[in-house]
């Protein structure tokens, strides 16, 4: 199993970082993505990618979140990591209108800039996106070239916009949010072929039933495995085996 977006560098996992790693493995997870959010959080995470180089994979970007009156300085230290060292993609990137519209003009412009700085590189790309799917789409659609690919994280739209998603070859990151009662995604999830999907937490946020409000971590990515599993009434090795595929396709570059 793959966890495709873990911020597990993060202090919540100061107390028992290698403990909950091993979980993970217990649990089967051989492959950590670490999303990058800003400039604070890239020493902890290339710290945390030097001490497990076989399994944890670290990504550069800006998080929307993060685009305040600093984009520009920010974006030009993403930009120089980009150009002095291998990445596994550029994320996590783009829009979030849900906690903070001020900045929105800046999150579209910094969105679009590191979507250059992926297609320049022949990197995927990470998309984070809260209540601006049909924004983050049309941005999509001026800037698709057939090449650019990547992950849609934390999906939990409609059947329509999955299909506009897959439709511009993106793969849904499905995660916690699966499993909570009335999200509606077991629905949505139905209907999407599971050949578009990809795992994750995004811990230690959004954990998934029985643990909903807890702190989140990898090894809960199981837990998601198994509710797909019984949507799609498939075996959770079935589940884990077309997923896990997936990821390997999207970060090939550092799997070769
Ligand atoms: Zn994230």
């Amino acid at each position: 199993m793959i966890d495709t977006h873990t911020h597990l560098y993060l202090d919540r996992f100061d107390e028992d970082r290698s403990e909950m790693i091993e979980r993970a493995m217990e649990k089967g997870v051989k492959r950590f993505y670490l999303p990058n959010i800003d400039s604070s959080s890239i020493e902890s995470m290339l710290k945390l990618e030097a001490e497990y180089p076989l399994e944890c994979f670290a990504m550069m970007g800006l998080h929307p979140c993060s685009v305040k009156e600093n984009v520009e300085e920010e974006l030009e230290i993403v930009k120089k990591w980009l150009n002095q060292r291998p990445f596994c993609a550029v994320g996590e990137i783009g829009l979030d209108l849900y906690w903070d519209k001020t900045f929105f003009e800046q999150q579209k412009m910094a969105f679009k800039t590191q979507i250059q700085w992926a297609k320049d590189l022949d990197l995927p790309i990470v998309i984070h996106s809260r209540d601006s799917t049909q924004e983050v789409i049309e941005i999509l659609r001026e800037v698709q070239d057939d090449k650019l690919k990547g992950i849609f994280h934390c999906f939990g739209g409609s059947v329509e916009e999955a299909n506009a998603i897959i439709e511009l070859g993106f793969y849904l990151g499905i995660g916690g949010v699966l499993t909570f009662k009335k999200s509606g995604l077991d629905a949505t999830m139905k209907e999407v072929d599971l050949k578009h999907v990809v795992l994750e937490t995004d811990a230690p946020f959004l954990a998934p039933a029985p643990y909903r409000g807890k702190r989140n971590e990898s090894a809960y990515v199981a837990l998601v495995a198994e509710k797909m599993a019984m949507i799609k009434g498939i075996s959770v090795e079935e589940v884990d085996r077309i997923t896990t595929q997936n990821a390997l396709n999207i970060f090939e570059k550092v799997n070769i």
